[in-house]
């Protein structure tokens, strides 16, 4: 028979890569409790019209890249491409803002249908934080800032912030035919891409990734020179912001997003160590949304970053303190038919006081199942034979190595000695003990 296939662009996390995904949601979460945000789980298929009016009709996202189909109801249903329209969508629903502001965050699959390539997937896997009803500039910063210190706490290296502002909407308005008048006496030079956009989006256009049509926009009418006093003012209480608190950026003109609702900070985090897909976390100010979809008028301030890219990354990195919570902290090595009952009997004690057990079920001999514990990094062994099993009993040995550079292992456990014998009913306190030293 033909083996089945996953979809193109859908991809299995399989248990080698586990640890580390769970060791980034971990810390992402325990980040979010001391920054007082709350998760929010909203269903991955939405109506199709929520991201047409939350992202827009004349984005690549919407345009192009949707798992869009009709349900059994006739329905235009879409699997989400973003978190951040679900979020507002619940919001609102579920009448949140009238509660005051709301700091969340989520973290799930996303789809978009784009040719797959390295840290580009058609699922793939986001966390974002949303503050919803805050106006300040000073929640940029601490919006900002909670995803720098996430980033620098995993260990992430080579990060860069680049930064920019939009202004308010009145100010891109005015930018907007500057910049379309530009464009359209330069259409024959811009690539097709850029051509096609200069009417839908001309502000996307500053986005562009071709180099000809990048080289060009040097001369085009710069955003900040477009910027209303009190808009200049916002980004300076930005910049200060972060400047005070130590977070390095660069500015970046180019760094845009195209939607009316979109306005002020714009911001994205990089990595000089991801190749061609070098942003692990993007987001910025998106004051008009909530009001785009339905809701009151509400400030608010979001970002998300990539899960795959960010774990490339630290798939590179030297230290991966996630590889031991994958160790079992004991081994139980058992030979014969009555060790083998007591020792299922014995794991589940084991596990039950807390204890991560691996039961060998090889019936191999003693020292083939020894090594086997040793190379799974356990950090005890008990061993039952026949003998044990009779008398009630089982050998503890100690497997720790020492993880200090030119001490030899057997300085720290004897692996020669045939461990401490103790009673049966002793061990789950005995190891529970020794684990917990
Ligand atoms: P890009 O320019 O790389 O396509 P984007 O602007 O479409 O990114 P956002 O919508 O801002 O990305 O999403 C935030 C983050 O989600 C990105 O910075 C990236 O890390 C991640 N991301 C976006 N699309 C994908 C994808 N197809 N596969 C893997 N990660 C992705
Ligand atoms: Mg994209």
């Amino acid at each position: 028979m033909e083996k089945l296939q996953s979809l193109r662009g859908m991809v299995d996390l399989l248990p080698a890569s586990i640890g580390l995904w769970q060791h980034v949601e971990a810390t992402a979460r325990d980040h979010f409790r001391r920054a007082r945000i709350a998760e929010i789980r909203t269903p991955l298929l939405e109506v199709t019209e929520l991201f047409a009016r939350g992202i827009g009709e004349a984005t690549d996202v919407v345009g192009k890249e949707m798992y869009t189909f009709l349900d059994r109801g006739e329905r235009s249903c879409t699997l989400r491409p973003e978190g951040t329209a679900s979020v507002v969508r619940a919001a609102i629903q579920h009448g949140l803002l009238s509660q005051g502001p709301q700091r969340l965050w989520y973290g799930g699959p996303m789809f978009r249908y784009e040719r797959p390539q390295a840290g580009r997937q058609r699922q793939f896997h986001q966390i974002g934080v949303e503050l919803l009803g805050f106006p300040d500039a000073r929640s940029d910063v601490e919006a900002i800032a909670i995803a720098w210190d996430l980033l620098a706490d995993l260990g992430v290296g080579g990060l860069a912030l680049e930064l920019n502002t939009l202004g308010a909407p009145e100010d891109r308005i005015r930018y907007r035919t500057e910049l379309l008048a530009w464009l359209e006496a330069h259409r024959q030079q811009l690539d097709p891409d850029s051509q096609a956009r200069i009417q839908t989006n001309p502000l996307r256009v500053l986005d562009s990734k071709h180099p000809g049509t990048q080289e060009l926009l040097a001369g085009a009418p710069a955003l900040a020179d477009a910027l209303s006093g009190e808009s200049h003012e916002r980004f300076t209480q930005v910049r200060q912001g972060l400047e005070a608190l130590g977070i390095p950026f660069t500015l970046n003109p180019r760094l845009v997003r195209g939607l009316d609702y979109y306005s002020h900070t714009a911001f994205e985090i990089t990595s000089d160590q991801l190749g061609a897909q070098a942003t692990v976390c993007g987001g910025g100010r998106y004051d008009g949304l909530v009001q785009q979809l339905g809701g009151a008028a509400t400030p608010a301030i979001g970002w998300a970053l990539g899960m795959e890219r960010l774990v490339l990354l630290l798939q590179q990195s030297e230290a991966q303190p996630w590889m031991a919570a994958a160790a079992p902290q004991v081994y139980l090595v058992n030979r014969g038919d009555r060790a083998e009952a007591v020792a299922l009997q014995l794991c589940r004690d084991l596990r039950r006081t807390g204890i991560a057990v691996e039961l060998d079920a090889s019936g191999a001999a003693f020292g083939k199942q020894l090594r086997r514990a040793d190379r799974q990094g356990a950090a005890w062994a008990v061993v039952i034979g026949d003998e044990e099993a009779v008398a009630g009993e089982a050998l503890l040995k100690d497997l720790r190595r020492c993880e200090a550079p030119g001490v030899e292992a057997e300085t720290v456990a004897d692996r020669t000695s045939p461990g401490r014998r103790l009673a049966l009913v002793e061990i789950p306190a005995q190891l529970a003990h020794l684990l917990a030293c």
